[in-house]
């Protein structure tokens, strides 16, 4: 909240005393945020699969030239890549923003950790297959969260997908829970490059990335880790990374419990 003064004046426009008001900012300098999110988003991320599609595109209308199949599929292949790179970026965005606006719409039920796990292990995306090990020592009887299935799945899938892409070996990913009185805690534990501590607290920002050209070659989009962050906020938990650089990373999400009481689950 901010105060602001203005002069008090009369009929004639002559001053003839101070005025004061109380001003909430928070929603005028959220929307604030928001637009420059907006910017940088498009003016970094759009443009380069915006450029690539309009010079593919280009070459494919010219009608001087005849190409060959091969080559057009070629060009047709890399618009699909990008314009699954803005798809994306766009659903990325929204998540923020549903995020900041505090409009996420968390769809609350019992969840079995180990349910989340699997369903977020089956969601990957199968051509990272070569080699990749993925072990969970998340059993069954864990005791149940109280969450957002396809958003916790949604945060697993992304902790996942990044323990896969900031790796120079054949990733071998530990998935691993813990309890204590209020929380589960769920680890994903990797084998990749590592986080200097540096820039170890900066990984949940915005638009962060340790590496752009390894984000670039990779396909992320800076958005995952803050997304993340958000949607685990909401639940009233939270998210931490620690890590040895070249060694590997473990970034754990602490889920609030919920027990049965009555004929409503009540948090602990
Ligand atoms: P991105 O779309 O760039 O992956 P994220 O928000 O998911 O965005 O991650 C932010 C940055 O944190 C990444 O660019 C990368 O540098 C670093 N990072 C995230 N996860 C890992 C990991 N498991 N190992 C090493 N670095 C990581």
């Amino acid at each position: 909240k901010v105060l602001s003064a203005f002069p008090v004046t009369d009929d004639k426009n002559n001053t003839i005393g101070k005025g004061y008001l109380w001003r909430d900012i928070t929603k005028e300098q959220e929307v604030d945020r928001l637009k420059s999110d907006l910017i940088s988003l498009v003016s970094h991320e759009f443009k380069t699969p915006i450029t690539s599609i309009k010079g593919s595109v280009e070459t494919l209308l010219r009608h001087d030239t005849h190409w060959d199949e091969e080559f057009k599929r070629e060009l047709l292949t890399g618009i699909h890549e990008d314009i699954e790179r803005i798809k994306e970026l766009v659903n990325d965005w929204l998540d923020l923003s549903r995020i900041d606006a505090k409009a996420i719409g968390l769809k609350r039920e019992p969840l079995r950790p180990s349910i989340v796990v699997d369903s977020a292990i089956r969601k990957l995306p199968k051509h990272f297959g070569n080699g990749v090990i993925i072990e969970s020592t998340v059993n069954e009887n864990l005791p149940l969260i109280f969450g957002d299935r396809v958003r916790l799945e949604q945060v697993v899938a992304n902790l996942l997908t990044n323990a896969i892409r900031y790796n120079d070996r054949t990733p071998h990913i530990k998935i691993t829970a813990d309890i204590d009185e209020k929380y589960v805690h769920i680890a994903v534990e990797d084998n990749g490059i590592g986080i200097s501590a540096e820039h170890l607290d900066k990984v949940f920002d915005r638009f962060y990335c340790v590496d752009a050209g390894w984000v670039r070659r990779t396909g992320g989009t800076g958005l995952g880790l803050a997304i993340c962050k958000g949607i685990i906020e909401a639940h009233g938990g939270s998210i931490r990374a620690e890590s040895i650089e070249g060694n590997g990373s473990v970034f754990t999400v602490s889920i609030p419990r919920y027990k049965y009481v009555g004929d409503k689950y009540e948090k602990i």
